[in-house]
């Protein structure tokens, strides 16, 4: 059966050297080779009134299907997808000193972070290129989401983790029937050797730093902040950054936001880098080409050493008049907490890392407190437990009496 494409997909634009590129399964730019910066084209002019159609349609990123790559031959994963709350949290604002924020968490995500907006998409783009097999290389929610969504869509799913990829994580993918091939190696190694099995054994390679699509998915939650906020919209969003796909697809959306009305100014985007993986800044501020550095932060989910997608961050974060900013692991459990007792949304420490920068940004004046912003909590605390410890104190261990619950209550201050 011949499956239409996309709607309103025009075809692809290589963010380097500009060459247009038919609409297709490609990854890398056929003049320049550069991976990663392949752009989906949209003919906005014949979408029709967004602004008029959406709100009556149901509360998941596929409202927005008209700005999607997605085949309309090809069914939406079941899970609910995207269209996670946003939290007004006054206290956390005062203690940060910030006049106004707003937390959007994407931990309430299928399986619990931002990548399912790109998993989503990925699962579809794997049954519309005709593919009955997914793969990707990651230690983390890429990983995870992958075997979720593939699950959901009932796709294969072969998921390649590094040596020491944590084994809460790796549950998480057996439990979802993938898999699982661990690479005695690195990251950077199960990396390669997943690319050259998609080749050799005809899979759907995922992996959101070369495959143009999946972008795409991150876009929504820069939509849905434009149409959450609408006239509100805040002065700064503010995104943790490892690879660079999550800020360059929110800050796609926004800019689409714009185009079609729903706000009418672009926020400025803050990205957050952990001071131990910080080569996305470094370019950003350097002005020159990336430089891989080896990662080191308790941040696993952004500790990326060879960012695929450093060009296109920059280039969001450039368009928005925004700016970039490293924290320390001690900033980023400081938030985890600060975050989780203050505004009630627990992240992991790339989910709160977002919120640690704010809080030094505030701090060296680069946003100023009359300012207001939303922080993308982009994964949940429970996915990292070994960290969330590390930032917390310890359980009082008694035995069952009253006389000993009340020798140890001494020590503390009840009021
Ligand atoms: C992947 C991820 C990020 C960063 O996204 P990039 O596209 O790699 O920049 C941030 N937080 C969490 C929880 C993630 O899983």
């Amino acid at each position: 059966m011949e499956v239409r494409k996309p709607e309103f997909v025009t075809n692809l634009r290589c963010l380097v050297c500009g060459r247009i590129v038919a609409y297709g399964n490609v990854f890398t730019c056929p003049d320049c080779g550069v991976e990663g910066i392949l752009d989906v084209q949209y003919d906005y002019d014949s979408i029709p009134n967004l602004q008029a159609v959406i709100p009556n349609r149901q509360f998941n990123h596929w409202r927005y299907r008209e700005l999607l790559p997605v085949s309309p031959d090809i069914s939406l994963p079941n899970l609910h997808v995207g269209w996670t709350p946003v939290y007004d949290v006054p206290r956390l604002a005062q203690t940060i000193g910030i006049s106004k924020l707003f937390l959007k968490d994407d931990g309430r995500n299928p399986t619990n972070s931002f990548k399912d907006r790109a998993s989503s998409i990925g699962v579809m783009k794997a049954q519309e290129f005709g593919f009955n097999i997914i793969a990707c290389a990651s230690t983390g929610n890429a990983a995870s989401s992958l075997a979720g969504m593939s699950a959901a869509v009932g796709l294969r799913s072969f998921i390649f983790v590094p040596q020491r990829a944590p084994e809460p994580k790796v549950t998480q993918l057996l439990i979802f029937g993938a898999t699982v091939i661990r690479v005695q190696g690195t990251y950077e190694q199960a990396f390669d050797l997943c690319r050259e099995a998609c080749e050799m054994f005809g899979w759907y390679n995922r992996n959101s730093g070369t495959n143009p699509f999946l972008v795409e998915g991150k876009k929504t939650a820069g939509l849905e902040i434009g149409e959450q906020f609408g006239s509100a919209i805040p002065d700064w969003v503010v995104v943790s950054v490892g690879d660079g796909c999550t800020i360059s697809g929110i800050g796609k959306g926004l800019q689409e936001m714009k185009r079609l009305g729903f706000i009418n100014r672009v926020p400025r985007l803050l990205g957050v880098q952990a001071e131990g993986s910080k080569p996305l800044m470094n370019a950003f501020f350097s002005g020159k080409d990336l430089v891989p550095s080896q990662p080191d932060t308790i941040a696993d989910s952004i500790a990326v050493g060879t960012p695929r997608n450093w060009r296109r961050a920059i280039k969001q974060i450039t368009k928005s008049n925004g700016t970039m900013i490293a924290v320390s692991d001690e900033e980023i459990l400081e938030a985890m907490r600060l975050t989780s007792r203050l505004g009630g949304v627990f992240g992991e420490p790339a989910g709160v890392a977002g919120v640690a920068g704010l809080k030094k940004a505030i701090t060296k004046g680069i946003v100023k407190p009359d300012e207001s912003a939303v922080a993308v909590i982009t994964g949940n605390g429970l996915k990292d437990i070994a960290s969330a410890k590390k930032a917390v104190g310890q359980t009082i261990d008694i035995e069952p009496k009253l006389s000993t619950l009340e020798q140890n209550l001494k020590n503390i201050s009840l009021i």
